[in-house]
């Protein structure tokens, strides 16, 4: 069996989470308040090792119990002195730690498959008996090494990725549980109005099923209509089912009590009644309460300090209805925003700059609500870089929801480290220098003048348009303007699944082509030899992106599996076809396989690339305005096709970009102490040692095995 995808590769690049500037800039009180939400959402993480698989919680025991008597650091030096660890094999110890953390258990958050260290099982368990923690503790350390070395680096059908019954291993379930328990007990929850997202299940030998609550409390007593004994009737059968609570009910407490003293910092009503309805949720096992806690949040319009924290996405139950835990923090990056605020002072400047007539603009420009987040803390199994909550569909469909972009994970998974595939040498320090730089001046372009920009040529109730149809025309033909969208026809409507990576692209054009202007990058304090830099290092990503999107690409069914990707895919395209970005192929002198290089003429990017990006931009407006979807569709295709005969080296490409595919990066996250009077901030070294020492720190002087 080839075990290699189920090693996390020693190469996995490791960045920090850097918040510390947003973090400087909050008041006391939100320092404290965002403090103890941290910690409420540290603790209700370690939920996710439970959720995750049977010797997830003892391998994490057994990490803290080793990594807080000596740091990674000391560690590192015991394996090396003591146990004749390797350099590679060191790498591959922490890597398995890190990663371990990274993802709240030994499956990949993100692709669901084990893995396991990538030393013999001997020499891990070598060094763990030679540490400080084993010489002080043996019976201890050496139960817990008993207990998981098996499950750790066992690999076998049933448990190499999360399934239920046969598929796989899943803890939502006890595992004599399969599919026809999930589908009986979810027709029983269905019929009680209880919902899924806060449940495990649970079977005992009489066949007596248990769906348990999570919650601190675990009596029966207390009133919660939904706890007790059921006899459900399904066919011609009586199944006996029990609904309890008091499911990690350990963690839930100090959840709980975390969140009690954030509300003692709230900043407004919103924030208080949606900590109070959490705490009751948390409490009692109730979910509706959460449901209320959401609707306070979702009311609690751009707060200094964001958050959201509960069992949130069902990615990871293979039935799909159980709630994986998660809490985040998050703080409004106040430079940022006061960049997009003077951007947005710019804009009627701006808008006259785009390449369209200005009755194709909007009559008067609305600002899209869009907020940019520094992550503080994020529990769960793995950090996104955009989130869309909260998932209730009663509430989303009514009330509402809130769209988050987490500025600082965004930008940390944009900051290169070592050589960056498809780069010239000469590219790859400039790159590097100011990638970060230009995506964010790109990223202030995209959303507030790319998607707040254009307008739609609508007719009304009254049967009026909303532009002059005798004096417009329509600047790709010089015509009269013929179509617009008809009463009650909307955007997406009328593009349907072709809109989303339509719009992307067109808010990516508009970044391209406005950061040529001198006095926008003005306002993002770079001039002279600088703002030529991140111009060139705006527009080389761009293309690069656009090449690393291939990685979207399924050749199988022809289709796109993300929006962006595609966009900068097209603009590639575009570029490619204006003459002024090259492809080249060729073998990699270090390993003889397949490599390739992407470059743009920088001394044709203000020129030929200005233009070539206008007139598509243009296109792509005018289609929109129009909702003329045929129009648009067919302008699209051409740049967006990957392989046949209008690109037939981009399937090439794919498989070289395949091939040299980048392991997921660890993020390592900052804690905060709340010390005196005060909060701070510390952080740790961006190693996969960091990460380690930085997860004990947090859990520091805590009995982790009477939590778990
Ligand atoms: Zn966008």
């Amino acid at each position: 069996m080839d075990i290699s995808q189920h090693i996390l590769e020693k190469e996995t690049e490791v960045c920090h989470l850097d918040c510390v500037t947003a973090f400087n800039a909050l008041t006391k009180k939100e320092k404290l308040y965002s403090h103890y939400l941290a910690r409420a959402s540290w603790y209700g993480g370690l939920i996710v090792l439970h959720q995750t698989s049977p010797e997830s919680p003892t391998i994490f025991c057994l990490l803290m119990k080793i990594f807080s008597k000596q740091n990674s650091d000391q560690i590192a030096k015991i394996a090396v002195e003591e146990c004749e660890f390797t350099q590679e094999e060191l790498t591959a110890f922490n890597v398995y730690f890190a990663g371990f953390l990274a993802n709240m258990g030994n499956y990949k958050g993100f692709g669901d498959t084990k893995f396991i260290p990538g030393i013999p099982q001997e020499k891990f368990m070598r060094l763990i008996m030679s540490t400080q923690a084993y010489r002080d503790d043996p019976q201890v350390v050496a139960k817990l090494m008993e207990t998981c070395a098996e499950p750790t680096y066992s690999l076998n059908e049933g448990n190499k990725q999360l399934g239920l019954g046969k598929d796989g291993i899943s803890s939502y379930f006890s595992d004599n549980c399969n599919k026809t328990d999930a589908e009986l007990i979810q027709k029983f929850l269905d019929s009680k109005s209880i919902s899924a997202y806060n449940t495990r299940l649970f079977k005992d030998g009489n066949g007596v099923y248990n769906v348990r609550l999570a919650s601190a409390l675990t009596d029966v007593s207390e009133s919660l209509a939904c706890l007790g004994e059921y006899k459900f009737a399904d066919g011609d059968k009586t199944y006996d089912i029990k609904v309890t609570r008091g499911d990690y009910s350990n963690l839930m407490k100090l959840v709980v009590e975390n969140l009690e003293k954030a509300k003692e910092y709230a900043s407004n009503d919103n924030e208080a009644n949606m900590i109070t309805e959490y705490i009751a949720s948390f409490t009692t096992g109730d979910l509706n309460a959460h449901k209320n806690g959401s609707r306070y949040w979702i009311r609690d319009k751009g707060p200094i300090v964001e958050s959201y924290i509960g069992f949130i996405e069902t990615y990871r139950d293979p039935f799909g209805t159980r709630g994986e835990f998660e809490g985040f923090v998050a703080m409004v990056n106040k430079e940022m925003s006061k960049k997009f605020t003077d951007l947005v002072d710019s804009s009627d400047q701006l808008l006259k700059l785009l390449p369209w007539p200005k009755d194709y603009e909007k009559d008067e420009f609305l600002r899209p609500d869009f907020t940019s987040l520094d992550v503080l803390a994020f529990a769960g199994s793995g950090i996104p870089a955009g989130i869309n909550i909260p998932n209730y569909d009663e509430i989303r469909q009514s009330e509402g929801f809130k769209n988050v972009s987490l500025g600082n994970v965004l930008s940390a998974a944009y900051s290169a480290g070592k050589k960056v595939w498809f780069l010239s040498d000469g590219d790859q320090q400039l790159f590097k220098d100011y990638k970060s730089k230009s995506f964010e001046v790109q990223v202030g372009l995209h959303e507030l003048l790319g998607h707040g920009s254009g307008k739609l040529f609508q007719k009304s109730k009254d049967g009026l348009l909303n532009f002059n149809s005798d004096s417009v025309q329509n600047p790709l033909t010089g015509k009269a303007v013929e179509k617009w969208y008809d009463v009650g026809e909307t955007w997406d409507g009328k593009f349907g699944a072709l809109s989303s990576s339509y719009e992307e692209c067109r808010a990516e054009c508009v970044g391209l082509y406005l950061c040529l202007d001198f006095d926008v990058l003005k306002i993002f304090g770079h001039e002279g030899k600088v703002a030529e830099d991140i111009i060139y290092v705006n527009w080389l990503n761009m293309v690069w992106a656009g090449v690393q999107g291939l990685l979207y690409y399924t050749p199988e069914n022809q289709t796109w599996r993300q929006a962006h990707m595609q966009a900068r895919y097209v603009i590639l395209r575009v570029l490619m076809e204006a003459g002024i970005v090259t492809i080249e192929h060729l073998t990699c002198a270090d390993d003889g396989k397949a490599d390739a290089v992407v470059s743009i003429d920088r001394s044709s990017i203000a020129t030929i690339g200005k233009k070539a990006i206008g007139d598509f931009l243009l296109k792509l407006q005018v289609h929109k305005s129009h909702g003329d979807a045929e129009g648009g569709q067919e302008l699209w295709q051409k740049y967006a096709t990957v392989g046949s005969d209008v690109a037939p080296d981009m399937l090439r490409l794919r498989q070289t970009v395949v091939l040299r595919r980048q392991p997921r990066k660890i993020f390592v996250q900052d804690n905060t102490v709340h010390r005196d009077d005060s909060v701070e901030l510390v952080t740790y070294p961006v190693t996969h040692g960091g990460v380690i020492d930085s997860f004990v720190a947090r859990f520091h002087g805590e009995d982790i095995s009477k939590l778990l």
